[in-house]
């Protein structure tokens, strides 16, 4: 028998064939292939994980803990995780019910999603906004809708912003802040009106706050913190960059019982549980990690400041990010748009840079430059890209 070319090839659904590829991810595979590249590119930390976390998990291997956990994850990190919340910001979770151990904040949004929605159900996100945001609502059937937001409002998203874009359709706000790419902050007093009108317009918030202890001069805010807020939002949280644990894959989902009941029932068909070894480490960084947090966050700072000054100096205008680890300064005035400028500087002076446009179209004459690398590097991308810009104006 002969089988057609047709018949051989396989079947993609639509939704997953539709989708675009992340353009963060195609920036990285050219530079792996380049030698003397500098990257500003990967959104991670550019350290290990602290020696006393790894030397937990590794101890936790040598005594065998080698096997599922419980769906929901250990109960003792379930109780840190409570704790952590309480002590610092005052909201309360029941460790059994109020929370799920996940797979990364990336495995808790894709849970987040598919358990909140129905098909062609409304999610309000900003734009510019995190890869998997838009992605994850599409994946899981409902209809992602992107507000734009500008620089002259610090990116922020605003709720006088967010309310003409509020239909019958819409089921939840999906804020992340501090933002991946921009570095954009949320005010206290905004973040309570998007409260008010999520309230007033009966809306689920799902707060992404894996960057929420990189910030630098302003107050964390967490959001179901806030007054008449938790039962209306799903917090997600992490270790990735905090505690620099991103290859550990490992998050969590805190809510009320409802709805870790659906993302546990998802969760539990899909993924089973996280990793014990990780789970292990989380504990130990929980209990002890609040030094190194302190030490990177100090790092950063400098960092963050040799790189808005920088970009500033060599006349590329950059907003002063408050938070997590990213600057997002304009390029508008070179005449190229976020894709040329990045290929370009790559081509020509082998720096990474990520185009605001992977982001959005809100992100257009921008790029995306992460500081989480060393000073030395920074410098040296500063001194590339001040030579490409005299080569191009
Ligand atoms: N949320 C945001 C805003 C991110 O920038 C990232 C990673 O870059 C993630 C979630 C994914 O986090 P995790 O490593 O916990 O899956």
């Amino acid at each position: 028998m002969t089988i057609s070319k047709k018949q051989c090839a396989p079947t993609i659904s639509k939704c997953v064939s539709d989708l675009a590829p992340s353009g963060i991810r195609k920036f990285f595979d050219l530079v792996a292939t380049m030698e003397g590249a500098i990257s500003l590119g990967v959104g991670e930390p550019d350290y290990a994980t602290p020696w006393h976390i790894r030397e937990a998990a590794i101890y936790s291997i040598e005594k065998g803990y080698t096997m599922y956990t419980s769906n929901s994850g250990m109960p003792e990190l379930r109780e840190e995780i409570a704790r952590y919340l309480s002590d610092r910001y005052r909201v309360n979770y029941e460790p059994a019910g109020e929370i799920l151990i996940t797979v990364g904040v990336s495995e808790a949004l894709d849970l987040a999603m598919r358990s909140i929605l129905n098909p062609g159900d409304a999610v309000i996100m900003a734009d510019p906004c995190y890869v998997s945001y838009p992605a994850c609502v599409c994946l899981a059937g409902g209809q992602p809708i992107r507000v734009p937001t500008r620089v002259e409002n610090g990116f922020e998203l605003r709720a006088e912003d967010i309310e003409p874009f509020i239909t019958d359709n819409t089921r939840a706000i999906l804020l992340g802040y501090p933002a991946n790419p921009t570095g954009a902050m949320m005010s206290r007093s905004n973040l309570i009106k998007i409260a008010e009108l999520a309230l007033r317009h009966n809306l689920m918030v799902v707060s992404d706050e894996i960057y929420a202890r990189l910030v630098y001069g302003v107050d964390e805010v967490c959001f179901s913190a806030l007054p008449g807020l938790k039962e209306n939002t799903l917090l997600l949280g992490g270790f990735s960059k905090a505690y620099a644990m991103t290859g550990w894959r490992l998050g969590y989902a805190a809510g009320n019982c409802s709805v870790i009941s659906a993302l546990t029932k998802v969760h539990q068909y899909t993924m089973l549980c996280a990793p014990i070894m990780a789970q292990k480490a989380a504990i130990e960084a929980l209990k002890f990690g609040e030094p190194d947090i302190q030490e990177m966050l100090s790092d950063y700072n400098r960092r963050r400041l040799l790189m808005v000054k920088g970009f500033n100096k060599i006349g590329l205008a950059c907003f002063e990010p408050k938070g997590a680890f990213y600057t997002f300064p304009s390029i508008k005035k070179t005449g190229l748009t976020s894709e040329e400028f990045a290929e370009k500087l790559l081509k020509e002076e082998k720096v990474v840079v990520v185009p605001g446009t992977a982001f959005g179209q809100c992100g257009e004459g921008h790029i995306r430059c992460c500081y989480a690398t060393a000073m030395s590097e920074i410098e040296e991308a500063l001194s590339r890209i001040k030579r490409f810009l005299d080569k191009h104006s």
